[in-house]
């Protein structure tokens, strides 16, 4: 029992059957689509809201079949919180803080990982395998040990460390690569028969997508089933804004938003050192171009060719909205700034997200006085690289209480 009726190749909209192990189409992503129209009949808001705090209380949205119990670790229902303070600073009267980073293994990539690792045991995988640079491998070695499959993973040698390590604490067979990140892409793809894994890569398997939808339906029901204006989201490989921008159109359908609604415009952010997606933007294209020498400390942003470059393109300007490029040499002060201010620890890629947000409040692309969303979807705590701490030593014997300001 589920309400997919099919899925469907991105670039052409070829239909392809549900059911069966899917990877790309023609060399692109696969949309999930459903018979929206029956889950109008079978499902309302006031059903979901009596439902556990959990991502999988939109069932009826996801592709699993509802018998199947899903791979999950409790992720979802991360916490919408207003940011008075940090709002102020920036000239916002309505800024809100999507906390994403304290999702299982302290990013977003939980969201993803529980959507396709349910699916891949659905149907019989039990080897799985992904090329990441960041939060991608931690999150899919707990899934894969929660669902008791193996796991490969291979990540460039400057991985940050600790992504690094949460890939081994969690049993994966992880591998340090001496190349970049689509060299190890390139392992995976080879040894797929061989070795008989399932490609667990950034949109190369169509459920991913739908994990991270979730953000989008979240928000919504958060809000009261409203939108806010804009939505900051730093883009690596778009699964989340794609993802938020499919889930605004199947509430849309559903009719869980008034039909009137004005969605919200995207900020899609990415790091001066990392952005196709932006060079694209500005081109007026709809494919990016690889982006060479991808530098940035921001490690979720490092995606220097993104699979689904036009869906996430096509979004952004349905939206309205546009992609920009924050300062690399921001990017530790802006952690400490966002952070201080409020409380929450603002991973690297976020600390981009505030160095566009308040250009663009400046040059008053976003107005004052419109709600504004910005994800934090990392924890700060695994970028040890990014910001180090630099303490004060003091020698227990010796207190200067003065020098403590005291
Ligand atoms: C992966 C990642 C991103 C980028 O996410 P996409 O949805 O792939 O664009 C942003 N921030 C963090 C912390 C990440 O791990």
């Amino acid at each position: 029992m589920h309400y997919v009726s099919h899925l469907e190749g991105a670039i052409d909209g070829t239909v392809l059957p549900f059911g069966q192990l899917a990877n790309l189409h023609n060399g692109r992503p696969i949309w999930v689509r459903y018979h929206l129209d029956r889950i109008r009949d079978a499902v309302t808001p006031a059903d979901i809201a009596r439902r556990p705090p959990s991502l999988w209380r939109y069932r009826e949205l996801l592709p699993l079949p509802l018998d199947v119990e899903p791979v999950t670790l409790g992720e979802g229902m991360t916490p919408l919180l207003p940011c008075p303070r940090l709002g102020k600073e920036l000239g916002l009267s309505r800024l809100l803080v999507k906390d994403e980073s304290q999702l299982p293994t302290g990013s977003f990539k939980s969201r993803g990982q529980t959507a396709c690792v349910s699916m891949a045991k659905w149907l019989g995988v039990t080897r799985v395998a992904l090329p990441t640079a960041g939060n991608a491998g931690g999150a899919a070695a707990a899934y894969a040990a929660r669902a008791g499959m193996e796991c490969y993973i291979f990540m460039p040698a400057d991985t940050p460390v600790v992504n690094q390590f949460e890939a081994h604490l969690y049993g994966a067979k992880a591998y340090r690569v001496n190349g970049l990140i689509n060299d190890c892409g390139k392992i995976v793809k080879d040894g797929a028969e061989r070795m008989g894994w399932f490609d667990l890569s950034t949109l190369k398997e169509p459920y991913r997508i739908e994990g991270k939808k979730t953000m989008g339906l979240e928000l919504a029901e958060q809000l009261g089933w409203t939108l806010p204006d804009v939505i900051f989201y730093p883009t690596g490989g778009g699964t989340g804004l794609v993802g938020m921008w499919k889930a605004f159109q199947e509430l849309l359908e559903l009719g869980w938003i008034a039909k009137d609604t004005k969605l919200p415009r995207f900020v899609s952010v990415q790091a001066e050192g990392c952005a196709p997606i932006v060079t694209a933007f500005d081109k007026g294209e709809r494919f990016a171009d690889l982006f060479p020498n991808a530098k940035t400390v921001a490690s979720g942003l490092r995606v220097p060719v993104a699979v689904g470059d036009f869906m996430i393109l096509d979004a952004i300007r349905a939206s309205g909205g546009l992609a920009a490029t924050g300062r690399e040499d921001a990017i530790g002060p802006w952690m400490r700034r966002a952070s201080t201010a409020e409380g929450i620890g603002i991973c690297p890629e976020t600390a981009v997200c505030f160095d566009v947000l308040e250009r663009l409040v400046k040059d008053g692309t976003v107005g004052r006085d419109e709600s504004v969303v910005v994800f934090n979807t990392g924890a700060a705590p695994k970028y040890l690289e990014a910001l180090p701490a630099e303490l004060t030593s003091l020698d227990k014997d010796h207190i200067d209480w003065a020098a403590l300001g005291g």
